[in-house]
């Protein structure tokens, strides 16, 4: 599948970047796959090389590690004590760079989703996978029917159109319960 990179290449990407394959990446990408969405990882041509980018949705998904990321929440309580400048520092250039990289790809015309670590964490990993599907469903659902658009069908057909994909793809997705 030209989507799929093989062994070797993962392999290669991933020690050349550390932390690509967290944990927190991989909650992501198994829920993906059992979704029936199929992505690429590591895709360097994109601005902030994206974690996990599914091209035929046009989406980029990161995956943000709490601490270098900057995010304020409860992971970040506790930041470095010493060097507490240099860490200041560290993490706005971190937080600007990646606001950047979204609105490099945004005007490029994809879809920016962000999960954050903590919103990985046991407790809060249904409600942020139910959010991830919510988020997912809008852009297929978009996607079809601007791709309806384009073979200038008229109003009603091209609803219907739509309509067909997503009944099928509903099917497809061989969802699991949801609280597993
Ligand atoms: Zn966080």
């Amino acid at each position: 599948m030209a989507d799929r990179m093989t062994r070797e290449q993962r392999h290669r990407c991933m020690s050349r970047i550390r932390g690509r394959d967290t944990k927190p990446e991989m909650v992501v990408r198994r829920w993906l796959w059992h979704q029936g969405f199929r992505y690429r990882l590591c895709v360097k041509a994109l601005p902030g090389r994206p974690d996990i980018v599914m091209r035929k949705w046009r989406t980029a998904i990161f995956v943000n590690g709490c601490f270098w990321h900057g995010h304020e929440c409860e992971n970040n309580r506790q930041r470095p004590s010493t060097n507490t400048q240099f860490w200041q520092e560290k993490f706005e250039r971190n937080r600007a760079r990646d606001a950047r990289n979204q609105a490099l790809l945004q005007a490029a015309g994809w879809h920016v989703i962000v999960v954050w670590e903590c919103q990985l964490s046991p407790k809060r990993r249904a409600e942020t996978l139910r959010d991830l599907d919510l988020a997912l469903s809008r852009i297929v659902l978009q996607q079809n029917a601007s791709s309806g658009k384009r073979y200038a069908l008229p109003e009603a057909e091209a609803a219907i159109a739509a309509e067909a994909e997503t009944a099928y793809k509903t099917e497809s997705k061989k969802k699991k319960p949801r609280n597993e």
